[in-house]
């Protein structure tokens, strides 16, 4: 076997001594090539030419000190050095180690000796180190990959590793709070003044680590979908002296073995939106009032007007002309019309604020006390009412009966000829529930698909019928009072399908 020659540089100005280590050298477990040289110069001429594997280097040369040819710690060293000191020089010893060098060795007769052993030694030792550089570089460079992949992510986000030492943080992280991301590399430190995510962080990252429902249960501003997890709250004080309201996310940062070996966090301020949200929520609620005030005081001078009216027809038909007549009940048609849209308005504000009842409502209960109710029409025109199961739900139940009193009232108005048929169902999907109604009549034109839940919006089909343009506003604002949707698809082979999505309450607290 053609083992490469292993080349030793002997830096030894003693004669005697560089005799001693080139021969007990050879003697050791592997072949040796070693070049002496007695000065610090000529050992810095034969450094030009050649790089040796491993350099042994007294401390006292003639023209300096041994560890003047240790680069000092300034750049990388491409060999393993060993000092070699006079006796009870600790100093220089430690000195030495400083500067790079990876072992010493006081001089003596026996120690010289065992160079073999020393040299063995300190070439497992920059092995060590070698592949320590290693280890560290990639994870250097894997560091600045993941600090690539977020830099430009919308969400101020920071990645920290397993010891919580930040290790990436973005630009928006660094405008969120003016910490410049050097500042914070290879730290642990989250002083930056995050009040509500300091306190809460040390829980996530508990979280993080044990997927425990137990756990889960005593952290409940936790949200989790998957290994991420969710929190928001309000933060009273922030660095800039104002409160501030974050919405948080956290994933694990997994090994091949599925161990956490850091997390991966976003932080976005939703101060300005839930400001907005509280505006739109408390205007919305002064106008339900107004809208309540107005329509219940502008329908009390109706009644009379209405009366009056009809009154005069029975009583002064034969003194009236027939024109005369006909103005009055003019009169008392429109005046009839406006307490209907009173009566509209006033549901519509009525749908105020959300309040769970204590027992799920029989879904299928209500649509048919809605369908009796329409019986006589129904019969009349010759429309039948087909119902599927329908789930119970926590919502209130003249809510529900809004729902489909104007759902179904419509499907008949604008969606049926005589012989037809309305189909009502709906079905739970955790705690989602969606209930359609279904007619097979002219549909509704793309363009009015959304437009038609506008309050007082009446479409194409509306054109020829009675109606004040305020029932599917109110069908679709319980819907989002309930957290969820009102909207049409269309009916395969024609007509319209209304669906109405609401989010169930979660079920009562037992025991109260
Ligand atoms: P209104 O019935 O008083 O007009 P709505 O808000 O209930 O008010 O309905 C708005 C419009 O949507 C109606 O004027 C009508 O044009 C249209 N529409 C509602 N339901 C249907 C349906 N099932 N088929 C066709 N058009 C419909």
């Amino acid at each position: 076997m053609n083992v490469r020659p292993f080349h030793v540089l002997l830096v030894e100005d003693s004669l005697t001594d560089a005799t001693i280590i080139r021969e007990s050298l050879d003697f050791g477990p592997r072949p040796v090539n070693v070049t002496v040289t007695r000065s610090l110069a000529e050992a810095r001429a034969t450094l030009r030419d050649f790089t040796p594997c491993l350099a042994i280097v007294d401390l006292f040369l003639p023209d300096g000190r041994g560890i003047d040819l240790l680069p000092n710690g300034q750049e990388e060293i491409d060999f393993p050095t060993i000092i070699m000191t006079g006796h009870g020089d600790v100093e220089a010893a430690i000195e030495a180690m400083k500067g790079g060098a990876i072992d010493y060795v006081t001089k003596s007769p026996e120690a010289l000796v065992a160079m073999p052993r020393t040299v063995e030694r300190v070439l497992r030792e920059w092995d060590h180190i070698a592949e320590r550089k290693k280890a560290e570089q990639a994870l250097q460079a894997a560091n600045r990959q993941l600090q690539n992949i977020i830099e430009f992510l919308p969400d101020a986000t920071f990645v920290t590793d397993r010891e919580n030492r930040v290790i990436a943080w973005n630009r928006a992280m660094e405008e969120m709070t003016g910490v410049p991301k050097e500042e914070l590399l290879g730290r642990g430190n989250y002083d930056y003044a995050f009040a509500f995510y300091k306190t809460r962080r040390p829980l996530l990252i508990d979280l993080l680590d044990k997927p425990d429902p137990e756990i889960e249960s005593t952290y409940d501003q936790f949200k989790r979908e998957g290994r991420t997890l969710y929190a928001e709250g309000f933060v009273p004080n922030l660095h800039n002296g104002k409160g501030a309201y974050l919405w948080i996310k956290a994933s694990p940062l997994l090994d091949e073995q599925g161990n956490r070996t850091g997390s991966v966090e976003s932080i976005r301020d939703l101060t300005e939106r839930k400001q907005a949200e509280e505006e739109l929520l408390k205007a919305n609620r002064e106008l339900d009032a107004f809208v309540y005030t107005v329509s219940h005081d502008l329908r009390s001078p109706l009644t009379p007007i209405i009366g009056f009216a009809d009154l005069l027809i029975d009583n002064a038909q034969d003194r009236l002309s027939a024109n005369d007549v006909e103005c009055l009940e003019n009169i008392s048609r429109s005046g009839k019309r406006m307490i209907t849209l009173m009566e509209d308005l006033l549901a519509l504000a009525r749908v105020g604020q959300v309040e769970f009842p204590d027992d799920p409502v029989d879904s299928g209960a209500v649509v048919n006390e809605v369908v009796s109710s329409l019986a006589g029409q129904l019969v009349q025109a010759g429309v039948s009412v087909n119902l599927d199961s329908l789930p119970s739900l926590r919502i209130p139940k003249s809510l529900l009966v809004q729902v489909f009193d104007n759902l179904i009232g419509n499907a008949f108005r604008y969606g049926c000829k005589p012989g037809d048929v309305i189909e009502v169902g709906g079905e739970r999907k955790g705690d989602k529930v969606r209930f359609f109604v279904r007619d097979h009549g002219p549909g509704i034109p793309d363009a009015e698909r959304d437009r038609i839940f506008e309050v007082f919006y009446r479409g194409m089909t509306g054109k020829a019928k009675d109606g004040t343009g305020i029932g599917l506003a109110t069908v679709r604002k319980i819907a989002r009072l309930f957290g969820g949707q009102a909207w049409i698809d269309e009916t395969p082979g024609g007509g319209s399908t209304f669906r109405v999505e609401l989010v169930d309450a979660p079920s009562a607290p037992s025991g109260h």
